[in-house]
C-alpha cells in the first residue's frame, strides 16, 4: 500500500505531500479525525515516503537543529520540479517492507498500554533516547504516537521538552480521535492534519474492492449487491477502518438486543469492559438519530439502519420527538463520563430507566 491507495483523504495526503514538496516538513504533526478514518494508515505511508529508498523525490535533507523548521536543499535538489503526484512510496523496497512490519530501526509505533490505557513517561523517555541518535538506515528518524490524548499528564510533560527541542532529523506524527482532550501544549507545537469521513459512494468502492473475509466467502454475487457495503458504509458512518476490520451488521444486531433488554425485553445483560460502553454509548446515539429522523420525516430514506425500519417505525410510535432528543442528550452526557470510570451496574440501571421512560 502506498499514499495513493489511501482514498477519500485528498486534503490532508495534498497538504503532506505539500511538506515534502516544498521542503517545509513540520517537527511535528497531529492526525486528528474520527476512529477507524485512516490517520494511522497515512502515518505509515508517510513515514514509508519519508524514508523510501526507491521514490524519486526532492529528498529533504533533514534539518539542521540550528537552522530551525526550515529543511535545507542542495542546488541539484532544486533543479527537480517535483509535484504532488509524483511524492509516493514505492512500497516495495527493504525500508517501505520494514515500516510495514513495524521493523524498522528508526521509526516508531507508541500506544496506550496497560490496564489505565495510557502512554507512561517510562516509554516517553525511550523514545527520547532513540530519537537523540543519528538515523541508522533511513533519511528520518519518525515517531508515529496513536491515540495520543492518552498521554499521562507526566508523559505529557516530559513530551512537551521533545517538542520544544526537537531532536535533528526527528518527526512526530501524533494521532488523535479526542484531540480536545491533548494538552494545549503539545497541540500549540505541532502542524494539524484533519481527516474526514468518507462520502457513501466512496465508502461502497472500498468496500467493493477490498471486502473483508466474511464476504469474500460468501461469493462474488454477495459482493455484487451493493445493499450490503451500502449498509456497511452507512453503520460505519464512512469510516473504511471500522467497516473493513469487523463484522458491523452482526455488531449492530448485539447492540440492538441490548437497546431491547434494557427496555425491559429480556435479560439485562453487563457490559463487557469500558470499550464495550463506549461502543454502545456511539451506537444508540445512531439508532435514537434513527427513530427521530423518521418521527420526523416520516420517511426512511435518511435513515442509517435503512434494513431496520419495522423496528424503528414501531418505536417511533412510543415517543415524542422531543423526548427522543432529550434522551439523546442524556445518554450522550453519560458516554462523556464513561472516561471517569463510572460504576458499571449504576450506569445500566440508570440507562435502562432513561430508556423506559422514554419508549415505555
Ligand atoms: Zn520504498
Amino acid at each position: 500500500m502506498a499514499l495513493k491507495d489511501i482514498l477519500g483523504q485528498n486534503r490532508a495526503l495534498e497538504m503532506l505531500k505539500g511538506c515534502i514538496v516544498k521542503n517545509r516538513l513540520a517537527h511535528a504533526y497531529l492526525f486528528a479525525g474520527e476512529s477507524g478514518i485512516g490517520k494511522r494508515l497515512t502515518a505509515v505511508n508517510f513515514a514509508k515516503t519519508l524514508n523510501c529508498r526507491e521514490t524519486v523525490h526532492s529528498s529533504p535533507r533533514p534539518r539542521s537543529a540550528k537552522r530551525g523548521r526550515q529543511l535545507t536543499v542542495d542546488s541539484e535538489e532544486k533543479k527537480l520540479h517535483i509535484t504532488h503526484h509524483e511524492i509516493d512510496c514505492c512500497d516495495k523496497c527493504p525500508s517501505c517492507i520494514k515500516i510495514d512490519k513495524a521493523i524498522h530501526p528508526d521509526v516508531f509505533f507508541i500506544q496506550p498500554e496497560g490496564d489505565g490505557g495510557q502512554i507512561r513517561i517510562e516509554i516517553i523517555r525511550v523514545l527520547e533516547e532513540a530519537l537523540s541518535y543519528k538515523a541508522y538506515e533511513g533519511r528520518w528518524k519518525i515517531a508515529i504516537i496513536d491515540e495520543a490524548e492518552n498521554l499521562n499528564q507526566s508523559a505529557a510533560n516530559a513530551f512537551l521538552k521533545t517538542l520544544e527541542e526537537p531532536p535533528e532529523h526527528s518527526i512526530l506524527i501524533l494521532i488523535s480521535s479526542m484531540p480536545e482532550l491533548i494538552p494545549e501544549t503539545i497541540r500549540s507545537r505541532r502542524q494539524s492534519i484533519n481527516f474526514s469521513p468518507l462520502p457513501i459512494n466512496m465508502m461502497v468502492e472500498l468496500l467493493i474492492q477490498n471486502s473483508p473475509a466474511s464476504l469474500r466467502e460468501a461469493g462474488r454475487a454477495k459482493l455484487n449487491d451493493l445493499r450490503e457495503p451500502a449498509l456497511l458504509s452507512m453503520l460505519s458512518c464512512g469510516r473504511p477502518g471500522r467497516a473493513l476490520s469487523e463484522d458491523l451488521i452482526d455488531k449492530r444486531n448485539c447492540l440492538l438486543d441490548r437497546f431491547k433488554s434494557l427496555l425491559g425485553m429480556g435479560d439485562i445483560n453487563a457490559w463487557d469492559d469500558r470499550d464495550s460502553m463506549e461502543e454502545w454509548f456511539e451506537w444508540v446515539h445512531l439508532w435514537l438519530r434513527d427513530i427521530a429522523v423518521f418521527k420526523a420525516t416520516n420517511s426512511s430514506g435518511l435513515l442509517i439502519n435503512y434494513d431496520k425500519e419495522s423496528e424503528i417505525k414501531k418505536k417511533k410510535k412510543n415517543a415524542a420527538l422531543k423526548d427522543i432528543l432529550v434522551l439523546s442528550d442524556k445518554l450522550n452526557n453519560i458516554k462523556s463520563l464513561l472516561r471517569f470510570n463510572l460504576n458499571e451496574k449504576i450506569t445500566l440501571n440508570y440507562t435502562s430507566l432513561l430508556l423506559k421512560e422514554t419508549f415505555g
